[in-house]
This record gives structure tokens, C-alpha cells and sequence, in this order.
């Protein structure tokens, strides 16, 4: 029923799993993307899968912050690195694109692309000059994380690369922005916007989420491609499960009948997987249920480096119904 588009490039498997086709556009990038890694992955000794993971969380924080951290127009990498990180803060040069006097002020500047100079517009550079602040402690598993904790002085962010790293180790793939819609589309089901309202079901002053109508029971899937951050009994969403995306997203599902038995935290999962099932559960301790009608809280959450917020989750909900039906009827 899915459409898979299948594209080789040097080896890697590089199938988009996608009810809709990718723009040209973005299949060229990916293209640009897979080279990048490949050749900082040549210079580093260490898998493609992790530099991904490392441009990827520098790429979110860059569309968090697009003031703070302004990215060329036709960038392939996501990187950013303020001029004065690039050639040392004391560097009275701030325009400096030397190795070695950048090197003699601590700055983060170095040359990726071999041709002797650090330059701060240039992919290869950026990313094979953060890559190498990461590997300062060494490649090994713990030694990454100090490495990325050394960075970026930010749990999350140490998190957040590790598990982007499994992704892309998992599907061996840089393309995974597919997304499926949470329930079953042949179920009987029903939604609209609550955006705000304070009178969902969700627990919380102001409704950050979809309520999604459907009988006791009904697959839950997940929307994403994703890993599982948390899994169990809250007081307000009862059972519920929370998945992160490549694009730092938390995708939280609550007040489940129960989960797929077999998932645990920091399971890897694919869109349309069935995670779980509609039920009425939480407002209480553990295993309370039917204080309200049975349905999926559905909310996002976009991680900004320090602080988590939640956005209106409905449009994509629409979008992703709309796309999957459409699929359907093509792939029939
Ligand atoms: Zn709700």
C-alpha cells in the first residue's frame, strides 16, 4: 500500500517511504547531503550516520533560530558557527580563514575541503570543523557523548544526536520525513481543531492537542519516523507514549488502552506503526480509565535547544490524512 521511491546513490539505500513524491529539489539535496558525509566521514573515520546526526540537530536549531543562527541561502549542511567561535574569540582578525592562526586562538575554524583555507561559508568546512570539536574526546560511545556534551553544553542536545544517529544507523538512509496519520483512515474516527480550548480532554490549563475521536480499541500508529523517549502511566494522559522525530518534534500520544507489548524506550519506529490503542485512560492513578470518551490526545512538541513548545497539531493531521488517502487511491 505504500509507495516506496526507490533511489541509489553511492551505495547507500535511499528509499523515501512517503505518501507523497519528494520535490526534486529535495531529492537533489539529500544527493548533496550523502557527498558531504561520505567526504567528512573519509577525513574522520567515523560513519556518515553520526556527521548526519550532528548536521541534522545543528539544522534544527538553525530553523528554531533563524535570527540567531543565519544559514546561507544555498547551504547544504545545517551548520552554524558564529565568526567568533570560527577563528577564537582573542583573534583580533575576525575575518581570519588561516588553519593555523585559527588553531593558534582555539577558534573551531578548519579546513574540510583541503584546500588550505578554514572558510566559514563553506559546507565542508563547518561541518568537518564541528565534527572534529565533537571527536575531541574520541569516537568511541561514551567518548561521542562527552564530546557532544563538551559542544554543546545541553543534555538534549547530546540526546538529541544519539538518537538521530540511531535513525539513520537503523535505515541505514537520509531520507525519513514520511509521515502516516494516527489512526487507521478505513476506522471510524472524527477530530477538529481544539487548539486552546480549555475544555479538552488533555489535562492541561490550555488543550495542547488534537482530540481524536474513535471507539475503545482503534490502532494507534505513529506518525513519524521516530524514537520512543517515553512510554507509561501519567496522571493526566494515562497511557501514553512519547516519540521523537529528525526534526527534534515530540510526538505525544495519551490516554491509551494499552501498548504494543513488545516496545520499550528508545525503540526505533516507522510512520504508520501500530504503537498502541484508543482508549479512556489516565485522570488518576495507574489503570484508571472512563472518566471521559474514549480518543487519541494527539500534541507536538518542538524541541528549541533549551525550551519545549507545543503547536497546534491539527493542520498536519489534515495534511497527513489528506496525503495518505490520496496514496491509497494511487497505490490500489
Ligand atoms: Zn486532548
Amino acid at each position: 500500500m505504500v509507495i516506496l521511491i526507490a533511489l541509489c546513490t553511492n551505495g547507500f539505500d535511499f528509499k523515501a517511504y512517503g505518501h507523497s513524491k519528494e520535490k526534486p529539489s529535495e531529492v537533489n539535496d539529500d544527493k548533496q547531503r550523502i557527498r558531504l558525509y561520505e567526504a567528512i566521514s573519509l577525513k574522520t573515520g567515523i560513519e556518515w550516520q553520526r556527521i548526519a546526526a550532528i548536521d541534522q540537530y545543528e539544522r534544527t536549531l538553525s530553523r528554531a533560530h533563524p535570527k540567531t543562527r543565519p544559514i546561507r541561502d544555498n547551504a547544504i549542511a545545517g551548520v552554524y558557527v558564529s565568526e567568533n567561535d570560527w577563528v577564537g574569540r582573542l583573534n583580533p582578525e575576525i575575518a581570519d580563514t588561516n588553519p593555523a592562526s585559527i588553531q593558534f586562538f582555539h577558534g573551531v575554524g578548519k579546513d574540510g575541503s583541503g584546500d588550505g583555507i578554514a572558510d566559514r561559508n563553506k559546507d565542508e568546512d563547518l561541518l568537518y570543523a564541528v565534527t572534529t570539536q565533537v571527536l575531541k574526546y574520541g569516537s568511541a560511545g561514551d567518548d561521542f557523548s562527552i564530546g557532544l556534551w563538551e559542544y554543546y553544553h545541553n543534555t538534549r542536545a547530546v540526546q538529541r544526536v544519539l538518537q538521530f544517529a540511531k535513525l539513520y544507523d537503523h535505515f541505514n538512509r537520509l531520507d525519513l520525513s514520511g509521515h502516516a496519520f494516527p489512526l487507521p483512515l478505513k476506522s471510524t474516527y472524527s477530530f477538529r481543531s481544539t487548539w486552546g480550548n480549555s475544555r479538552g480532554w488533555g489535562g492541561k490549563r490550555i488543550h495542547e492537542g488534537t482530540d481524536i475521536f474513535a471507539g475503545h480499541g482503534v490502532p494507534v500508529r505513529s506518525t513519524c519516523y521516530g524514537v520512543i523517549e517515553i512510554k507509561g502511566w501519567n496522571a493526566f494522559g494515562g497511557w501514553r507514549i512519547g516519540i521523537r522525530d529528525l526534526n527534534s518534534l515530540y510526538h505525544y500520544y495519551a490516554h491509551l488502552s494499552g501498548f504494543d507489548k513488545k516496545l520499550k524506550a528508545g525503540d526505533i519506529v516507522r510512520p504508520g506503526q501500530t504503537i498502541g490503542w484508543v482508549g479512556s485512560s489516565g485522570y488518576g492513578k495507574p489503570g484508571t480509565q472512563g472518566k471521559f470518551p474514549p480518543h487519541l490526545h494527539y500534541g507536538v512538541y518542538r524541541d528549541r535547544g533549551l525550551v519545549e513548545w507545543a503547536f497546534d497539531p491539527y493542520p498536519l493531521l489534515r495534511r497527513w490524512e489528506r496525503e495518505e488517502r490520496k496514496s491509497l487511491r494511487v497505490s490500489h
